[in-house]
């Protein structure tokens, strides 16, 4: 099985607390498994992101590299998954060329709302200014 890293202590504590739910959990072991038959060299994944505070969702929004975006939550500001411990970002810096999307189809398999089947399971993105901050973001709906 290919090895989980963890960005900070806080974040392999989030994962350790029991908090994050276990469909998404299931999902990310589902994209390792497959990882580690895939890229049987590839070291190990490391997640940068896992809960997050109003604040920290409010400082991510608030430098969006898409001004439009940026205006729009400052006029109404929404809540992220992260705020409920079922959205996990993965870091794909690291990852040899083309792996990322592969494995964002992967995750992709799993149906993310019967009811909305247009929001997809994971997104491989970066979001930040100064684009450094790539990362396959996976979530799973509210129960
Ligand atoms: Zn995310």
């Amino acid at each position: 099985m290919v090895n989980i890293d963890y960005k900070t202590d806080r974040i392999r504590l989030e994962m350790e607390s029991g908090e994050v739910k276990q469909k998404l959990v299931d999902i990310l072991h589902m994209g390792l498994k497959w990882l580690s038959i895939e890229y049987p060299a590839y070291s190990g994944i490391t997640i940068t992101d896992i809960y997050r505070t109003n604040d920290e969702q409010d400082q991510i929004y608030l430098n969006h590299i898409d001004s439009d975006i940026v205006k729009k939550y400052t006029n109404k500001p929404w809540q992220s998954v992260h705020q409920d411990h079922r959205g996990m970002d993965i870091r794909t810096k690291d990852m040899p060329k083309g792996m990322a999307d592969r494995l964002t189809d992967i995750f992709n398999m799993i149906t993310y709302d019967h009811r909305r089947p247009w929001i997809k399971t994971a997104k491989n993105h970066d979001v930040s200014k100064n684009q450094n901050a790539g990362h396959i973001h996976i979530q799973v709906v509210a129960v």
